[in-house]
């Protein structure tokens, strides 16, 4: 198998493994686990040694791993790349049991801008986090994953609604209540969770108490095209660049300081405890620094690379793009800029990132929405201004972003992972320009 074949396999297990940000965390922690990095409790001491890896974890679903450098960080500042661990999905209402007709339906509510329409039959698996009450009255958390067709939505058939193919709109209070089973009995939905926490290995559970949960497709990540061109899958965006991110943080040979941050709730608008606009990945940094002059000083030597996914030019749709910012698939990572500010590249960050391909020998591309288009955002204009760092945002293109199954370039992943290692050993992302 090629570097490149590996890199990939092991691209598709970590988001088979990683169905929610919970998932995606732990993925990540046992990889870091693994490398050697040792875990941070923000309730005691930390004793940090020159050239060891640590992480911490909050919430479940954000996590910060870095690595200290050699020389005084407020000399040489930290190299810092960020994405998110969260892709929007349907989640299970709180109260979710609909009994209609013998059948069993969930309610659910939509996590971020979801497309809608590829939700429909579809064969759903259901995963996330479950708090309960165990046999001796203490609260426990459990992560579980029932990685089978558990639920599907059934399309409404063509027959019943002649005008769908021209005129299909989603209603996601009536059209997207899932259904996972048929019985003339009422059933509980806690109670269903408290078998399934049973068949996890959970044997103490006297009562759910609440949960957090998302249906996911079940079918895995695949290489795709006659020359697998692809690669197929759900929450490409953005759990693509957390697994580039953090690759490159174990490949990368320095002794500089490098921070990976992979925030949940960039979906929703990154506002919350331990989204981009929290106070996380800033409460790390100045804990690592120590005071405040080292603080700014630090980073004032920093740079960050928000990574997330671009959108490629799709064939069948070239005029959503200017002509002349296309990206295509498998042509390198997408330099991504916008005026206004809802990316955060500017002429210095973008140049160094340039040269960083070339030395690297991967092709690289820009993108500007259209003039007359809104443009996304992401965490990089977050990041930059509430810590003040500069920033810049790039990204892998693909297509069909924020639907139950994207699709990216089988190259560009394994492309961005060697320019990212090769920033993560910049001797200096001050002078580099
Ligand atoms: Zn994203």
């Amino acid at each position: 198998m090629s570097d490149l074949q590996e890199f990939n396999k092991r691209l598709r297990e970590f988001l088979d493994a990683s169905p929610t940000p919970f998932h995606a965390v732990e993925e990540m922690r046992l990889r870091l686990q693994e490398a050697g990095f040792s875990a941070l409790d923000e309730r005691g001491e930390w004793q940090l040694e020159q050239g060891k890896g640590y992480y911490l974890i909050r919430n479940g679903s954000s996590i910060v791993a870095f690595r200290c450098g050699k020389d005084p960080v407020h000399e040489r500042g930290w190299r810092m790349v960020g994405a998110h661990t969260d892709s929007p999905n349907l989640k299970v209402k709180p109260t979710p049991e609909l009994h209609r007709h013998g059948y069993f339906q969930l309610g659910v509510e939509v996590y971020g801008g979801a497309l809608l329409n590829p939700w429909f039959d579809r064969d759903l698996g259901l995963a996330g986090r479950v708090n309960y009450e165990n046999a001796q009255g203490q609260l426990r958390s459990a992560l579980i994953n029932l990685n089978r067709p558990v639920g599907v939505i059934p399309s409404l058939a063509i027959h019943l609604d002649r005008d769908a193919n021209n005129n299909h709109s989603v209603n996601p209070q009536r059209d997207l209540p899932v259904v996972i089973l048929q019985s003339e009995e009422s059933s509980d939905f806690r109670a269903l969770l408290a078998d399934a926490l049973g068949a996890h290995g959970y044997k103490d559970v006297s009562a759910v108490l609440d949960f957090e949960l998302s249906f996911y497709d079940c079918q895995p990540a695949a290489m795709v095209g006659w020359n697998e061109d692809f690669i197929a899958s759900a929450r490409l965006d953005n759990l693509l660049s957390c697994y580039i991110g953090l690759e490159s943080l174990l490949t990368a040979d320095t002794s500089e300081h490098m921070v990976l941050v992979c925030n949940d709730h960039e979906e929703v608008g990154s506002q919350s405890a331990v989204g981009a606009q929290g106070p996380m990945l800033e409460s790390v940094l100045r804990r690592i620094a120590g005071d405040e002059i080292t603080w700014q000083r630090a980073i004032a030597n920093s740079m960050m690379i928000s990574a997330d996914n671009a959108h490629g030019i799709h064939p069948n749709f070239s005029d959503k793009h200017d002509g002349n910012h296309g990206p295509l698939l498998n042509a390198g990572p997408v330099i991504k800029n916008n005026v206004n500010q809802r990316y955060a590249t500017n002429s210095e960050t973008s140049s160094l990132f340039r040269r960083l391909c070339v030395s690297s020998d991967v092709a690289v591309q820009s993108f500007v929405v259209r003039s007359d288009m809104a443009c996304g955002s992401t965490i990089g204009p977050l990041t930059a201004s509430a810590i003040g760092v500069k920033t810049l945002d790039i990204g892998v293109p693909t297509f069909a972003m924020h639907s139950i199954r994207e699709l990216a370039g089988s190259k560009d992943a394994y492309n961005l992972r060697k320019v990212l290692t090769k920033y993560y050993q910049l001797d200096s992302v001050v002078d580099a320009v």
